[in-house]
């Protein structure tokens, strides 16, 4: 892996963001990016922002509202369901969890940056519809926690440089990227291998000519 890092850190440089904590505004987003491109995820979340002016207005609102609201990110009805379903279940389990919270606002996950991450993976997936690429979004770039998201670029890529077993499950690939990424590096790994993924690892037929890890990659020359 440390090799892997190197070669794409010469690349792509080492991504210096800082976690944003605001933890509800990265889970929505990411409902929102589901089956969408990156442009109409952030439309759709924007038209949510300026036309509700607090989470729990979102939750308390009524459906067809939401849905009309993110309507430019797609399967707005779906999205918007699960939004509100999200959004109801952490008002209603979050003071179990955090029994400091105040009851009147307990639509809040800043709690979880006190816990420790195994279980704040397993009370963000117990959320409904939420899986593990989801909470490790949140936990990582709201919350600076011990976590990397797998999402569709970072498990071909590293299924193709054999990080992870073929036909591996996404739950096994969150774990396996847990084990081999050094501590302090879970934002660069992700990000960079994300990069790689969009910029020469292509879906169809990736650039192996131009690849900076093709020495090292048991799948250079024979996708495509
Ligand atoms: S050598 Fe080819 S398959 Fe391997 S990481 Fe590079 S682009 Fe992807």
């Amino acid at each position: 892996m440390r090799a892997i890092r190197d070669r794409l850190r010469l690349v792509y440089g080492v991504p210096q963001a800082k976690p944003h904590g605001h933890p509800i505004a990265e889970l929505i987003l990411t409902v929102l990016s589901q089956s969408t491109n990156d442009r109409n995820r952030d439309v759709a979340y924007l038209a949510l922002r300026e036309q509700f002016a607090t989470w729990e207005e979102v939750r308390d609102a009524p459906v067809d509202e939401v849905e009309e609201a993110i309507r430019p990110g797609g399967i707005s009805k779906v999205k918007s369901a699960r939004i509100k379903s999200i959004l109801r279940a952490i008002s209603d389990t979050a003071p179990a969890h955090a029994p400091d919270l105040d009851p009147d606002d307990s639509l809040s996950l800043g709690w979880l940056a006190g816990q420790p991450v195994d279980e704040a993976q397993r009370y963000l997936t117990s959320l409904p519809g939420v899986g593990r690429k989801t909470a490790a979004c949140v936990l990582l770039f709201a919350l600076g926690m011990r976590d990397v998201p797998v999402d569709t670029h970072v498990s071909r890529v590293g299924t193709r440089l054999g990080l992870f077993r073929l036909g591996a499950r996404f739950e096994e690939m969150h774990d396996v990227m847990l084990e081999i990424t050094p501590p302090g590096e879970e934002l660069e790994l992700h990000l960079n291998l994300l990069h790689h993924g969009r910029r020469t690892c292509f879906a169809r037929r990736p650039a192996c000519l131009d690849c900076a890890l093709q020495r090292m990659c048991p799948s250079a020359f024979k996708v495509g």
